[in-house]
């Protein structure tokens, strides 16, 4: 169904993100992918990233990476940032990622969110796992060839969800 593809919201970044409204809404549990979501893909922790985890831990938030990558690609990027938890080969968009990441954090579907840049993996593991979900767009746009070939199919969902949302606005105003 293509519900399960559709993100809850939309944000220009992962950095852009109103964290304090997510957190006083209940949120405890952030979920991140890394390759393209908080760096270009196989890039190291830069300063935005480390700067966005710190302030992160500073507000209360448990943090977890999850991440469908190698564990040296993950590990590094963990302790680069400073990430409290994080899953390597999550084999993500099984929800059995997700759950993992929530008992990592000792959160429930209820006070996490995932924020990622793939419809197919990210947004769809948060939905199977009944967790709220945040789609950014990829840092990189020059992908490889599998991924671009899935960023065009991302596009036809991507346009059925904004219908959609366009209409469920369209419904509240009127
Ligand atoms: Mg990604």
């Amino acid at each position: 169904m293509l519900k399960s593809f559709y993100p809850d919201a939309f944000c220009e970044s992962a950095y852009a993100i109103d964290y304090a409204a997510l957190y006083r809404s209940g949120v405890r549990g952030l979920i991140f992918d890394i390759d393209n979501t908080l760096v270009p893909h196989g890039a190291p922790a830069d300063q935005r990233a480390k700067e966005l985890f710190r302030k992160l831990r500073e507000m209360g938030f448990h943090t977890c990476l999850l991440s469908n990558n190698r564990r040296p690609r993950v590990e590094s990027f963990a302790i680069g940032v400073g990430a409290e938890n994080y899953v390597w080969k999550s084999g993500k968009p099984k929800p059995s990622a997700c759950r993992k990441a929530m008992a990592a954090m000792g959160t429930s579907p209820g006070s996490t969110v995932f924020i990622g840049d793939q419809l197919f993996t990210d947004i769809c593991c948060a939905n199977w796992a009944r967790v709220r979900s945040i789609l950014v767009p990829q840092i990189d746009k020059k992908e490889e060839i599998q991924i671009v070939l899935k960023r065009r199919l991302e596009k036809i969902v991507l346009y059925f969800w904004r219908r959609a949302e366009r209409r469920e606005n369209g419904a509240e105003n009127s």
